[in-house]
């Protein structure tokens, strides 16, 4: 391909994936005057329903993927698990921003944390698992508690099973269905946070506060911006996921969750998983900061220089899971809270629907 080019705003953005990260990014798209056309299997796509034009096809239907590129002047993702093939065949024929060699580093658990390793940053302990065999010579390793986890596809907690002390570990591997898998330390952490970062094609790297993540069965439930860490440990929260963002060449926005753990020396982060995309920790920004993250991502995908984003106070993010969307009417009434629906028909069990921003202004700066 040849040199990516900066993109004018009338052009057109395609977006791999049709959820509502997809959606919420063209959304930000729309107002920059980009056109955006979504490419998903899934005919309920609840992106397509804002987008210019959607292709609903298969991630390997080589002729639809032709008509879907020669349509589109640069390609993203909004989903991390895009079949290498599909990214490597997009890539050919027009520029995919950021680079899908990143989802070679990120799709597999096992990869991902020696990438993370080989940085000099922190992780949980963690073992590969090819075989029942293995799992008992990595529980002695890592020792137990510890989290049985699929290498591949594993999202919202699935693809995941805990083994306590007295726990019989063949359980767990047979649950996950003798998939390859890591074992991973039971990190008991004091909090959960994530730094959502922007990087432009010529390095700059802008970070969102971080963000505080609380989970219910697995599933982010409410993230709070800033977090109630200290200066010291945001800071190196940040500087980590610069190190990341960098050492990837990284262009867009990412994600970078991580523990925070008590250690003798004070707290400390160890890093959970990268997201190389934007993530529900960040929706926040929508309402509380003077620039989204789907706007900077849009941003460094077209070329544009990125916003330093100014947050408009202390912010809550809540998502509506399920049923809970039913009752979106209530906070429709509530000061100073922005209401999200992400215009999906299904509410099943753990599906995120939609979600609120509180918005406490007059908090603080970035
Ligand atoms: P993941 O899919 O790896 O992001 O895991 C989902 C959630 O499970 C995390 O946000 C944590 O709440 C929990 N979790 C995952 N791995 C560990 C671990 N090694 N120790 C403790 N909790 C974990």
């Amino acid at each position: 391909m040849s040199a990516t080019p900066v993109l004018k705003s009338e052009a057109t953005i395609g977006i791999l994936g049709g959820g509502q990260l997809g959606r919420m990014l063209a959304l930000a798209a729309a107002r920059l005057g980009f056109r955006c056309h979504a490419f998903a299997p899934d005919a309920d796509s609840c992106a397509f329903d804002v987008m210019h034009d959607s292709t609903c096809a298969a991630y390997d239907d080589h002729a639809a993927l032709a008509r879907f590129a020669d349509a589109v002047d640069i390609i993203t993702f909004e989903f991390e698990n895009i079949p290498a093939e599909t990214a490597a065949f997009l890539a050919a024929r027009r520029p995919v921003v950021p680079d899908p060699t990143v989802l070679a580093k990120t799709q597999d658990r096992l990869v991902e944390k020696n990438v993370i390793k080989e940085l000099g940053i922190a992780t949980a302990p963690f073992a590969s698992v090819q075989s029942a065999a293995d799992l008992a010579q990595a529980a002695s390793v890592v020792g137990l508690p510890a989290v049985l986890k699929t290498r591949r596809l594993g999202y919202d907690g699935k693809g995941q099973k805990m083994i306590g002390p007295s726990d019989d570990p063949a359980a767990a591997w047979i649950a996950l269905h003798g998939v390859p898998c890591i074992l991973e330390g039971f990190v008991p952490f004091d909090r959960e946070i994530s730094v959502v970062a922007a990087r432009s094609r010529d390095g700059r790297v802008e970070c969102f506060d971080v963000a505080e993540n609380e989970h219910s069965n697995h599933i982010l439930k409410t993230s709070r911006v800033p977090a109630a860490i200290s200066h010291d440990l945001a800071v190196e929260a940040r500087r980590i996921t610069e190190v990341i963002a960098n050492a990837f060449d990284y262009v867009g926005v990412l994600a970078v969750e991580m523990f925070v753990v008590g250690q003798g020396g004070g707290p400390a982060v160890l890093v959970n998983e990268i997201a190389p995309r934007v993530h529900n920790s960040g929706h926040w920004s929508i309402d509380g900061c003077s620039v989204s993250q789907f706007e900077q991502h849009i941003r460094a995908v077209a070329g544009w220089p990125l916003a330093k984003p100014v947050r408009h106070g202390d912010a809550e993010m809540t998502n509506l899971i399920g049923e809970e969307v039913n009752d979106y009417a209530r906070w429709l009434g509530e000061p100073g809270v922005s209401v999200h629906l992400y215009g999906k028909t299904n509410p099943h069990p753990g599906r995120k629907m939609g979600h609120v921003t509180r918005v406490i202004s007059g908090g603080a700066k970035a």
